[in-house]
């Protein structure tokens, strides 16, 4: 069996265009959602995807500013910044690139963003609305592959979906939202043992943890799911996810690729959640 392909790129551009109606429609009533992006340093990494947001955000019709700040930015100037961004009407979302520099308490960070304005859904009171299923945002990552998961119909009620790494942005919302879709949920970590043991168990499989080839072919369920959130450098410096990808396909009924997966889906929802809090705000 050779799986189905979930093309992140294609289910993008499809949500994409829902973007750009809904923000014509905003700014069509004198109100353009707006999104500012803080980048605090200069990671590599970070900065690619920081431009990435911008990017779509402009593509999308949505107003969006970048803000660069310095690697030795003190905490208390940066919580200067948010205040004034929560206080901005222009700006209905705030996202701050993680990771902080180490000088920089992040929690405090993120919770000094206005509630509705959390468009990364990251602040303590986000989360706990998303645990209690009052969602007011739904962390983009997870949102993502939520989506991938509708786009082809995937039955989760009474399912089992086993999630590999807990961070708080990506497995333990994914656990969430999995959960309140009506899947058994089972959420893995670096200590869980036997993994294999788990993931063979899971009709939907979501692998979350940033380990080159951590998921074999021989740890899939055949016909089971598979979403590939994590991002990792092969040893040709080629991008890569977490699970075998070439013999895995030949296991699994539906499996998402990298780069071309998760990723644009990502940042599609980060739009998506803007615009959300545009129409609200
Ligand atoms: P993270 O904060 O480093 O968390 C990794 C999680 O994986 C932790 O819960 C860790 O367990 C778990 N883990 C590590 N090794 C494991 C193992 N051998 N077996 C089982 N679990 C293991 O990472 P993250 O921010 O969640 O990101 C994970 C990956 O997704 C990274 O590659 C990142 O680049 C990628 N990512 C992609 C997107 C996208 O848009 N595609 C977005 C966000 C992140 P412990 O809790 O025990 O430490």
């Amino acid at each position: 069996m050779t799986a189905q392909l979930i093309d992140g790129i294609q289910l993008s551009q499809h949500l994409r265009t829902e973007v750009k109606l809904r923000a014509a429609a905003l700014t069509a009533q004198g109100k353009t959602a707006g999104l500012a992006v803080i980048l605090v340093g200069e990671n590599p990494a970070s900065q690619v995807y920081v431009r990435n947001k911008v990017k779509a955000c402009e593509d999308c019709g949505i107003y969006s500013i970048l803000d660069k700040q310095p690697a030795d930015l003190s905490e208390a100037a940066l919580l200067d910044r948010i205040s004034a961004l929560n206080a901005d009407p222009k700006i209905h979302g705030i996202l701050v690139q993680l990771p902080l520099p180490a000088h920089i308490d992040t929690h405090k960070v993120l919770e000094a963003i206005a509630l509705e304005k959390d468009v990364d859904g990251f602040h303590i009171t986000n989360a706990g609305l998303l645990m209690t299923g009052q969602p007011l945002f739904r962390p983009c990552t997870p949102y993502g592959v939520m989506k991938m998961l509708e786009s082809i119909d995937y039955p989760l009620r009474g399912a089992h979906a086993v999630v590999v790494g807990a961070s708080n942005i990506v497995g333990k919302p994914q656990a969430m939202l999995l959960l309140q879709a009506g899947a058994t949920v089972t959420i893995c970590n670096s200590k869980t043992r036997d993994l294999g043991l788990h993931t063979r168990m899971a009709d939907v499989l979501v692998v979350a943890t940033g380990k080159r080839n951590l998921v074999t072919a021989d740890m899939v369920k055949p016909g089971a799911v598979v979403l590939d959130v994590g991002m990792n450098r092969d040893d040709a410096g080629k991008l890569c996810g977490d699970v075998d990808f070439a013999a895995t396909k030949e296991v699994a009924a539906y499996i998402t690729p990298v780069p071309g997966g998760v990723g644009p889906m990502t940042i599609t929802m980060l739009l998506v959640n803007t615009i959300e809090a545009a129409e609200r705000i």
